[in-house]
């Protein structure tokens, strides 16, 4: 059984007191450290106001023949608020849209707070509206990362380059870097290896465009042809094979496109207008009237006029007592006259049929000194080679692309590296 023991009143009333002293004390360490009463709290959940923001935007294309104005009404705008985004615009970015362009607006509650005009894929132009309105160019960064491609000739090489994932600019860029040496239809034997570094551009982790080759290599038919990509100080952007030899020639072989040989070069052909045996010392190509004309190298015009059988004829002087002639012209290009400084591919006249020609065509001769030999078969010289001073520089730039290459992984096939 248990017993109680009796407790005297006397015990009950100092008990009382402790626990009211303590209740005070508590209720004045809660105030010092101000934490709210439970009361408060309850209430302020309650009747929190509503704090809510409803985000919405839409996203217009630029179609012919809209305006600025037309859409911003669609999107209700307010007049003032266009009024005054249309004074901001001085230079006129915002009213220059193009079909196509892409336009985001932006509401908060239902009020406009944005707009963003989207010109390509990185260039932009943003619109904040609120108390006041500020406009500003958007510029996205672009990063360059290196990927290789590599891989075997089994069918062409653009079939095989893809095969290698070589995105198409990068092959076409490939086929003319060597395409001065070779003929990428003609030349191309199964069981030839190609790789290649090249840049990605990549903006906001997003692939945006293949870039330059840094590194190629070719080996065709057991030969090996490299090509490095070197920012030159004087030159600008060149590919040097990893001697430094360029990988450009001084001259084209054929100074203009969309041309075939109508007359071959022979020193004992017959005259198609004078009748009798008569040297063909240049090349013919019969190309629509007025085709453009290029230099085929960089020189200076030594000539330019009518030259009897010829008709209206130009001629260049180039470095290492080479000279070109192109002859039966309809005309030349404005700014030509004797003097004139003109580069490689530089536009220089038009296919004609002056002087003794039976029809439009460009009568074309490659002089070293005073022997004139056929353009078609002369070994042309290589275009300006790496500085002497820069070598050592340029084959450590080379030996990192090999290395690069070396420890690649052929079973991933592309792989971003750096
Ligand atoms: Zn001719």
């Amino acid at each position: 059984m248990i017993e109680y023991k009796r407790i005297s009143f006397k015990y009950v009333v100092l008990a009382f007191l402790i626990a009211a002293f303590l209740i005070i004390l508590l209720s004045v360490d809660r105030k010092n450290n101000e934490a709210p009463p439970i009361e408060d709290v309850f209430i302020e959940e309650l009747f929190k106001p509503e704090l809510e923001r409803v985000e919405t935007s839409a996203i217009h294309e630029v179609k012919d023949g809209e305006n600025l104005s037309i859409i911003f009404e669609d999107y209700r705008v307010p007049l003032n608020t266009v009024y005054k985004i249309l004074k901001l615009d001085r230079s006129n970015e915002l009213r220059n849209i193009r079909p196509g362009d892409e336009i985001k607006f932006s509401f908060l509650n239902d009020e406009i707070n944005r707009i963003e005009i989207k010109k390509d894929i990185l260039n932009s132009i943003r619109v904040d509206i609120g108390e006041d309105i500020s406009i500003e160019k958007i510029v996205k960064e672009v990063e360059k990362l290196k990927s290789i491609s590599m891989g075997e000739i089994q069918s062409s090489f653009y079939e095989s380059g893809l095969k290698a994932n070589m995105p198409d600019s990068i092959i076409m860029d490939f086929a003319f870097i060597f395409g001065w040496d070779i003929d990428f239809i003609f030349d191309v034997r199964n069981g030839d290896t190609f790789s290649v570094i090249y840049e990605t551009d990549y903006s906001e982790g997003e692939k945006i465009s293949s870039g330059d080759i840094i590194f190629a290599e070719f080996i065709n038919n057991g030969q090996r042809y490299t090509a490095q990509r070197y920012f030159d100080d004087e030159l600008g952007k060149q590919y040097f094979d990893e001697n430094g030899k360029n990988v450009k020639k001084a001259f084209l072989r054929a100074p203009l496109d969309f041309a075939y040989i109508s007359s071959h070069f022979n020193p004992n052909r017959m005259h198609p207008i004078l009748h009798k045996i008569k040297a063909h010392n240049g090349v013919d190509y019969a190309a629509r009237r007025n085709t453009p004309i290029k230099a085929s190298g960089e020189g200076v015009i030594s000539f330019a006029g009518w030259k009897s059988g010829y008709g209206r004829t130009l001629e260049i002087r180039h470095g290492g007592n080479i000279s070109t002639l192109y002859a039966h012209l309809e005309k030349f290009e404005s700014k030509i006259k004797v003097g004139t400084k003109v580069s490689q591919g530089q536009i220089i006249a038009f296919v004609g049929d002056s002087g003794l020609a039976t029809a439009p065509h460009l009568h074309y001769e490659f002089r070293i000194g005073d022997k004139r030999t056929d353009p078609v078969k002369v070994e042309l010289p290589s275009a300006k080679p790496i500085d002497q001073s820069k070598l050592e520089g340029f084959k450590a730039i080379v030996q990192e692309s090999k290395e690069a290459l070396k420890v690649f992984d052929l079973e991933s096939n592309e792989v971003a590296y750096e």
